[in-house]
């Protein structure tokens, strides 16, 4: 890999490579841009079968970053690291410290937090060494499980969508298909039930699905027929790569939209669902709860706050069904064009100087 002609395709700022010989630490932080604020983005541990395989997926990851916060309208840049490893065998507590003593020497250039492989007491450990971390599960300032506030924002968007195409946003009476009732679809389905939709869900593990049909009425399907349901909305909520060249054609629903990251395989599935009718909320904009729940540890966590931020999904997709339709383009690239033109107008107000500093006051004689 020719390292700088990879950096200066999509504009990266900085590639950090931490190596530590005590703890056995091979971590890479990519950041990506910093136009908005300090680059946030999780730390994900994984036993990479190269260096390459580790530099590209922190690479990808950190400006996926970029775009989700820029969209979600979040004062972040774009950032990732990863730790080369297994995370259920090579990691110890001088390993996540070691990477904290990195994370902290960026000076808070880039803000770190869970993602695969890391979890929540491991970010724990981390921030012994750094500040510059956020995702905490509990203690002061703590954003606790961000669940519930990515469903919310999942809500805001699924109803932003039935408004483009039946001129109603109301969920009773409307058909959801499930795929996936963990922590992020479990909730998705208790507010989807309590507002009167008809729900079909789907997971594959049967006591998840038993448990929501005990506890809310709505109707099981098995992983595979999901696809095939006719609904209003087909709503994934478990892997990415599911809307894919098997699966787009069989799609009976009007609108996908769910909480799943990277839920089209290619951009070209985004234009085969443009093609076929269906709305695609794109992944990043309406799961951006997540991402707005943890940033807001870094202004002292409200809960009640987090859950107003992720509402504006609503405002969000309406903006980028807008930009899809003016720019007669797919809602996928929309979601590009959204976080671009945010980053280029508040880049561009920077020029503004702002004398924060008095270094250019001469002294009156
Ligand atoms: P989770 O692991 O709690 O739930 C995922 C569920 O999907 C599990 O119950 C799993 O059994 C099920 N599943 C896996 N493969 C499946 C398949 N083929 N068919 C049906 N079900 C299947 O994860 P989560 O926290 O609920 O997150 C769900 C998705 O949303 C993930 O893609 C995640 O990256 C994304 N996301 C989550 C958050 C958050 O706040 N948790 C924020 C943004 C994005």
């Amino acid at each position: 890999m020719r390292v700088f002609d990879e950096l200066s395709k999509y504009g990266y700022e900085q590639l950090v490579f931490a190596n530590d010989e005590v703890s056995g630490l091979r971590a890479v932080i990519a950041i990506h841009d910093t136009t908005l604020g300090p680059a946030l983005g999780g730390c994900r541990m994984w036993p990479y079968e190269s260096e390459e395989e580790a530099v590209i997926d922190a690479l990808r990851l950190a400006r996926g970053m970029t775009y989700k916060s820029a969209a979600a309208g979040l004062n972040l840049g774009g950032g990732k690291a990863v730790i080369i490893g297994d995370p259920r065998k090579d990691k110890s507590e001088a390993l996540l410290r070691a990477f904290g003593r990195f994370v902290d020497t960026l000076g808070g250039r880039y803000i770190t937090a869970e993602d695969v492989g890391i979890r929540g007491e491991d970010v724990e450990i981390i921030h012994m060494e750094t500040g510059y971390v956020v995702g905490l599960p509990s203690g002061p300032g703590a954003g606790g499980d961000p669940s519930p506030v990515t469903a919310y924002g999942v809500i805001r968007g699924i109803i932003a969508c039935l408004e483009e195409v039946f001129g109603d946003g109301s969920l009773s009476g409307r058909s959801v298909a499930v795929q996936g009732i963990g922590n992020v679809g479990y909730s998705i389905v208790k507010y989807l039930a309590k507002e009167g939709a008809k729900v079909y869900v789907a997971d594959v593990f049967q006591e998840r699905v038993d448990a929501v049909v005990e506890e809310f009425g709505v109707e099981p399907v098995s992983p595979d027929e999901i696809y095939d349901t006719e609904c209003d909305v087909f709503c994934p909520c478990a892997l990415g790569g599911v809307i894919n060249g098997e699966t787009v054609t069989r799609l009976r629903c009007k609108i996908v939209a769910g909480s799943a990251n990277n839920q089209l395989r290619d951009e070209s599935h985004g234009d085969a669902l443009e093609d076929l009718g269906i709305l695609y909320a794109p992944d990043y904009i309406i799961n951006a709860g997540g991402v707005i729940n943890v940033a807001e540890e870094l202004y002292g966590y409200d809960r009640e706050r987090a859950l107003r931020k992720a509402g504006y999904v609503y405002d969000r997709i309406k903006s980028v069904i807008e930009i899809a339709k003016r720019e007669g383009i797919s809602p996928h690239l929309a979601a590009s064009r959204l976080a671009e033109e945010r980053i280029g107008k508040i880049g561009g107000i920077h020029r503004i100087y702002v004398p924060r500093h008095a270094v250019c006051r001469r002294a009156v004689t």
